[in-house]
């Protein structure tokens, strides 16, 4: 399941519902803009917090912060 947040903290993996893609905030990078989508309301968390749930939503892996 995806969350809208309106924040940063608490979980790890990140997703921007617009360009379904997601990102790791243990490994975010200046380029993710992070702070730019959770402002225009476009970010979610997943539950569970997992690569593999991402995944499962049809978000692809983000190349800066995701290998
Ligand atoms: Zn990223």
């Amino acid at each position: 399941m995806a969350i809208v947040v309106n924040s940063r903290f608490g979980f790890r993996y990140f997703g921007d519902i617009e360009k379904k893609i997601f990102h790791d905030l243990y490994n975010e990078k200046h380029d993710c803009r992070i702070n730019s989508i959770i402002s225009s309301n476009k970010g979610v968390r997943f539950e569970p917090d997992t690569e593999e749930q991402a995944i499962k939503e049809g978000y692809k892996k983000c190349e800066l912060c995701l290998k």
